[in-house]
């Protein structure tokens, strides 16, 4: 993780900071991880909320933005490979005199 900077800061002596974690409440179980994780289409959602193996932790939350980059990346992959193959089967059409 040699691109992200680190601060430290002193919360004992910060009076008015408050800190919020994520955690599974009662009746939930970790599978509540992997559902926090999951896209809603185009929309990706990466933190420590959404992994189920390191929650509550920086490396935690740096890992699910990896994941749902490669995500992202795969899905414009597809995307332009099915875009290429339009344009071939319109030029197809073109070349075959079929409009
Ligand atoms: C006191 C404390 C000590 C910790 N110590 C450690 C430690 O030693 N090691 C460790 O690994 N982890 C530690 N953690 C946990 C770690 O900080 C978190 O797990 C990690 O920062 C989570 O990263 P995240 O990207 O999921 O969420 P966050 O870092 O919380 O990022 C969420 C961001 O979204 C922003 N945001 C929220 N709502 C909105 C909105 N509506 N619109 C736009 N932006 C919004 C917030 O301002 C924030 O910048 C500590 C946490 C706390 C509170």
């Amino acid at each position: 993780m040699d691109h992200v900077r680190a601060g430290a800061a002193c919360l004992s002596t910060r009076r008015l900071l408050l800190c919020a974690d994520a955690h599974v409440p009662v009746g939930g179980t970790p599978l509540d991880y992997e559902e926090m994780a999951r896209s809603c289409g185009d929309l990706h959602w990466a933190g420590e909320a959404t992994n189920r193996a390191y929650p509550c932790t920086v490396d935690g939350a740096h890992r699910t933005g990896e994941r749902e980059g490669a995500k992202v990346v795969r899905k414009l992959r597809q995307r332009l490979r099915g875009g290429n193959v339009l344009a071939r089967k319109q030029r197809d059409r073109k070349a075959a005199g079929v409009v």
